[in-house]
């Protein structure tokens, strides 16, 4: 459901004051705010030393926002150089926690909060669940894991501020989470889209009746997914779902969430600097198109991190959301600048597939992508499963469809790929973020 045109919506905000902050008022914020956060980055020797070369001795030679582009950009691999305590601006007494990436990519990077900085994240983990309509009736299954992970504490911590009741319930074993949704009336969850839509395959598996329990909405994130796929879940699943965005580098969860008009997710501005740009030329491109996001954050003493390229694909909605909040929205992000693949010479993004596939009825709730190398070619595997209902000995309707799949596939990506289809339920799923992409062709060294 597109909430974008009713208007019957009430918008409840959290704290109303900064979410509908005057724009000016919110640039004079942010630059207050990052003269604080450059005062803490000097006292750190990676930033000392970046920050002297750019001309900025003190908080004070930052002048204006625009000031923030002398600042050079940091990256994973700075953070990771910078292990383990390169970036951490306080005495390790101050720090209470630390929380590190799930390390998709690589080594993972530690950040570490100091009490302030913890209720700081738990207060816009709480604005963005608060802004999807749940109250303190809500019963909140947070179906994630707990961990270094920051979904894990940090949905936690904002589900108890909010005054929900909420259930830790971690992530797998679908059979105890449907115990814990019919026992303790579950009305919201938190949830990778690949667990949710695994969810919702076991509970027509296992027989379990939906009106015998209580869901309403989902807060879905750490991984990309199609609107197409947004919209499988709310259908099959009878329930609103919410885009969660956001990254241990930037505290976790609460950087990013759509509110009730589900367009577009709002970047919490009081707390985060967002600049959209292009990753060849460094340059920052005009709003409404479509670039890599550098966030800066501004409400974290312990570890300050400026300019960081997150590698994630977005862009800015150039108009104002109809819920009245003055922070800008960003568009769905649709992967990271190094998921592209190359098959036969040709750029593919993952999303472009599951753009395709996840819009087709008769395709189930999981797919996986496999390259190989085939003599001298690429060669590019779509497995997809089928629907629960659809019968495997059945062959013809089998073959049409898996026709139809590659035939789409080949106008939108220009690439002929095998199509394979699985019965349901037997691609492997992940517990964590979900993998997608199987790249098997031996690396050219
Ligand atoms: P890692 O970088 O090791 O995966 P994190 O756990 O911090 O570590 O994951 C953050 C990353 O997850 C983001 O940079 C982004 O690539 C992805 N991500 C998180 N939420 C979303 C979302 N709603 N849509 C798309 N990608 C997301
Ligand atoms: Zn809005």
């Amino acid at each position: 459901m597109n909430n974008q045109t009713d208007h019957r919506i009430h918008y409840q905000y959290r704290n109303e004051q900064f979410e509908k902050m005057p724009r000016r008022e919110l640039e004079a914020w942010q630059l207050e705010r990052l003269r604080e956060t450059a005062g803490f980055a000097l006292r750190t020797p990676f930033y000392r030393k970046r920050l002297k070369e750019a001309g900025i001795q003190s908080p004070g030679d930052i002048c204006s926002l625009g000031d923030l582009k002398r600042i050079p950009f940091t990256t994973k691999q700075d953070l990771r150089e910078g292990f383990p305590y390169g970036f951490l601006s306080v005495s390790k007494e101050e720090v209470v926690r630390l929380h590190a990436s799930s390390g998709t990519t690589g080594t993972p990077t530690t950040i570490y909060f100091s009490r302030e900085d913890i209720r700081k994240w738990t207060g816009f983990v709480a604005r963005c669940i608060y802004g999807t309509g749940c109250t303190r009736d809500d019963v909140f299954q947070n179906m994630i894991s707990y961990g270094l992970f920051t979904g894990g504490l940090g949905f936690h911590a904002g589900g108890e501020e909010v005054g929900m009741l909420v259930i830790p319930s971690g992530s797998g074993n679908t059979a105890r989470q449907f115990r814990l949704m019919q026992d303790f009336g579950t009305t919201v969850v938190h949830a990778t889209p690949s667990f949710l839509l695994h969810v919702e395959a076991k509970m027509k598996e296992e027989g379990v009746d939906r009106d015998s329990i209580k869901l309403k909405r989902a807060f879905a994130g750490a991984e990309p997914y199609s609107e197409d796929t947004r919209r499988r879940i709310e259908e099959l699943l009878r329930i609103d779902v919410y885009n969660s965005y956001g990254l241990s580098e930037m505290n976790g969860p609460g950087v990013a969430f759509e509110c009730q008009a589900k367009r577009g997710l709002h970047i919490w501005e009081d707390g985060y600097i967002a600049e959209i740009i292009n990753p060849d030329t460094l340059e920052n491109v005009p709003d409404g198109e479509r670039g890599e996001l550098v966030l800066t954050i501004l409400c974290r003493e312990a570890t300050p991190i400026l300019r960081y390229r997150t590698r994630d694909l977005s862009g800015f909605y150039t108009e104002p959301c109809p819920c009245g909040r003055t922070h800008r929205r960003l568009f769905r992000i649709t992967g990271r600048t190094d998921d592209m693949l190359i098959i036969n010479g040709v750029n593919v993004f993952p999303s472009q597939i599951e753009e395709v596939i996840m819009a087709m009825r008769e395709v189930g709730n999981n797919y996986l992508i496999e390259i190989e190398k085939d003599g001298v070619l690429d060669r590019l595997t779509v497995k997809t499963e089928v629907t629960p209902d659809t019968f495997m000995d059945d062959t013809r309707p089998l073959n049409a469809l898996k026709d139809k799949i590659r035939r789409t596939l080949q106008a939108s990506i220009t690439i002929n790929p095998r199509v394979e289809l699985h019965e349901s339920g037997s691609l492997p799923v992940s517990e964590g973020k979900a993998v997608r992409v199987r790249d098997l062709r031996p690396l050219d060294i």
